[in-house]
């Protein structure tokens, strides 16, 4: 079926980069299936990725949480951000093990219907939740007394890195918040600090497991230019539209809204049905790159909301002709972080932000 919309998703590339992943770690992963998988769709991605060896899922809130549970996925799943009202106990009758940063977030948990499996959070040096060196000493001491009271059990202590120069100091801070809480009695099973960047880059912020997000899409996490091959992983997205209507104008011809483009010379210009409704993003206007039949053309003009423009100069194109933005380099298409480029962002944003209207399909 020809589809206008379609974010192609390589179930294989997933499995493989988390083995990959895997094994540069050396422990225990976890899949970080948030935000509807980076994109790409959380439960299949969760289930290729637990197939391929991951241990654990990861995801932001206990809405994602329960809707993989919903699905049928049983294996763990850790959730660390918290609406201020959220009621714990379907979490926790759900066996969903809970991020905790501060001690009133802990009290409401140990309220809560149930016994939670709590992973408490230390702010290394990010700036976000997680408590502080102060409030650290207060929230492991009271844990220590909720988990011999048999009100929970802390089955993790987990921080997150900045990605800085400072992530040495970071990985240290970590170090010193775990003596902190072996001092009060606490015995975590798991101790994990390192998404993709740190798994890849810094050995000893590996600990017991590791946390794989864009790595596991793979995308290059360092988004510092490289290809992400180099890291032995492949993307598994490649989003494509379709050629909806193309035609032959004049040199000078003004293109899309504000003429912000225009023709060099007579020019064969090919309507591409996507736009910024589905995510594609409007600063990629005037440049991004797109591959039609293997050749590689410019977006024209500005991104509009449903569609945009790509000037074929003296090439020809078919309508229904399928128009690549973004997929795995190594087939000659452009990459997510060539549009990252183009767009002045990353590309974590680039495939997170992808709209409903995009069908996702596997293989
Ligand atoms: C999103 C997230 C991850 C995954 O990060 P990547 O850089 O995509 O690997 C890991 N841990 C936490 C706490 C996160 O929020």
């Amino acid at each position: 079926m020809k589809l206008l919309r379609e974010a192609r998703v390589d179930l294989g590339a997933i499995a493989s980069n988390v083995q990959t992943l895997l094994a540069t770690a050396g422990v225990p992963g976890m899949a970080v299936v948030k935000a509807d998988g980076y994109g790409h769709g959380a439960v299949p991605v969760a289930q290729a990725a637990l197939d391929a060896g991951a241990t654990w899922l990861g995801v932001v809130d206990l809405v994602e949480a329960l809707a993989l549970r919903e699905a049928g996925i049983t294996a763990p799943i850790l959730t660390w951000l918290h609406d201020p009202a959220t009621d714990f106990s379907p979490g926790i009758a759900a066996g969903i093990d809970l991020g905790v940063s501060s001690l009133p977030q802990l009290e409401r948990v140990a309220a809560a219907e149930g016994r939670a499996f709590v992973h408490l959070k230390i702010d290394t040096g990010l700036g976000r939740n997680g408590a502080d060196a102060e409030q650290w000493q207060l929230l492991v001491r009271r844990a220590a007394e909720l988990e011999r009271a048999g009100a929970l059990v802390v089955r993790g202590i987990f921080s997150h890195l900045a990605g800085s120069p400072d992530d040495g100091l970071q990985v240290q801070r970590f170090r010193d918040a775990l003596v902190v809480a072996e001092e009060v009695g606490l015995r975590p099973e798991l101790r994990h600090l390192a998404a993709s960047a740190g798994t890849i880059g810094i050995p000893d912020a590996r600990f017991d497991l590791v946390r794989l997000g864009i790595g596991m899409y793979g995308l290059n996490p360092f988004c510092d230019g490289r290809p992400s091959a180099e890291f032995g992983l492949r993307p598994a997205m490649e989003l494509a539209g379709r050629v909806v209507a193309v035609k032959r104008v004049a040199a000078s011809t003004g293109v899309s809204y504000g003429y912000t483009y225009r023709t060099a010379k007579p020019s064969t210009l090919a309507l591409v049905g996507l736009g910024y409704a589905d995510g594609i993003p409007r600063h990629g206007s005037n440049g991004a790159p797109v591959s039609i039949n293997g050749t590689r053309y410019a977006v024209a003009g500005r991104i509009a909301m449903d569609q945009f423009v790509v000037d074929l100069g003296d090439d020809f194109a078919e309508v229904g002709d399928r128009v690549v933005l973004f997929g795995d380099p190594a087939t000659g298409v452009p990459s997510a972080d060539e549009w990252a480029d183009a767009a002045g962002t990353i590309n974590y944003e680039i495939v997170t932000r992808l709209g409903s209207r995009i069908r996702r399909t596997y293989r």
